[in-house]
């Protein structure tokens, strides 16, 4: 049987680590502050927001929701990105994804300052982190490292395979498990015969978005699962990975839920504290 990867139990240290560091900064007369701008009125998303806002507060970082009509117009909700921008008083922001239909994601995402991209998904924080001098890490793919490394994971030398390439969670996943110098497989949905890189994996990251993607025959014996997915199946959520068999087969797997859901809300406090902090380095003139 695997070893359960308990990822409530890992972003509760999380937060009890930042807790200590928001309040070193406080001492400094820096309130860490986050902005989630929220367009529209999607159940989901409200949702999300709400336990950012929640895990914020939780640690001390002083979190405001931006609400914006569903019917914005793009240049209008450029103007409220900038307005951010230029407000010393935060230090990290985050446009809450999917955005409306009639709304430009990459227009809008490029005018969130690299400085204050707390999701890390601006340009210059991709390039960054892709030529080896990374800002941050995007909050999902930071927590799988923080996941991996606090269960003593080894990843250097491993063979890892993520199946997904988005730029939230699957393309930024491989680079990291790459310059942590594990063998990376990206695989995607025109992969053929996926099951035979599964099967290589000693790490199998599954980030696809589909219930029961990976099963026991997918995954090698002893490797360890982490399981991104989160789907609505019948009222309940999933993951990617068929948990019960996999559980017999695998090493070490992530639960859905609380898995790499914790951590995601986890490392974007992280990403805030960090963001805060390199700003108050600024301000000191280090
Ligand atoms: P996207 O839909 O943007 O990307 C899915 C990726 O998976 C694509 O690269 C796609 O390939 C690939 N894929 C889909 N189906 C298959 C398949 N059958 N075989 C191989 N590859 C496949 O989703 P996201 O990356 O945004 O999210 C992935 C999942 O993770 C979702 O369930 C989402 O809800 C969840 N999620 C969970 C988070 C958490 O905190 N736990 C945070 C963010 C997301 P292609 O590129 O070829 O289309």
């Amino acid at each position: 049987m695997a070893r359960i990867l308990d990822g409530k139990a890992i972003a509760k240290q999380v937060k009890d680590e930042l807790r200590q560091r928001v309040s070193q900064l406080r001492e400094t007369g820096l309130v860490p502050k986050l902005v989630v701008v929220l367009v529209g009125d999607d159940a989901a998303s409200a949702s999300y927001v709400r336990s950012k806002s929640r895990a914020a507060q939780d640690v001390g970082i002083d979190a405001e929701v931006i609400q914006m009509p569903a019917n914005i117009a793009e240049d209008e909700l450029i103007r409220a990105l900038e307005r951010l921008n230029e407000d010393n008083t935060v230090h990290a922001v985050l446009v809450q994804l999917p955005l409306p239909a009639h709304l430009d994601t990459d227009r809008i995402l490029m005018h969130v300052h690299p400085a204050k991209d707390v999701d890390g998904f601006h340009p210059v924080n991709i390039g960054r982190y892709a030529t080896g001098t990374p800002l941050l890490w995007p909050c999902t793919t930071a927590g799988i490292l923080e996941i991996l490394e606090r269960s003593e994971i080894p990843i250097a030398g491993r063979t890892a395979v993520i199946v997904g390439r988005s730029r939230i969670v699957g393309w930024p996943t491989a680079q990291l498990l790459l310059a942590h110098n594990a063998t990376v497989i990206q695989c995607h949905r025109q992969t053929v015969n996926l099951r035979e890189y599964t099967r290589q994996a000693d790490i199998l990251v599954a980030a696809a978005g589909q219930p029961s993607l990976i099963g026991p025959d997918d995954v090698k014996v002893g490797a360890t699962v982490i399981d991104v997915g989160i789907n609505r199946v019948g009222g309940h959520l999933v993951g990617d990975v068929d948990f019960a068999a996999v559980e017999e087969k695998a090493g070490a797997i992530t639960p859905v839920p609380g898995g790499v859901g914790p951590l995601t809300v986890a490392m974007l406090m992280k990403n805030t504290v960090h963001l805060a902090e390199i700003h108050q380095r600024e301000k000191e003139g280090f």
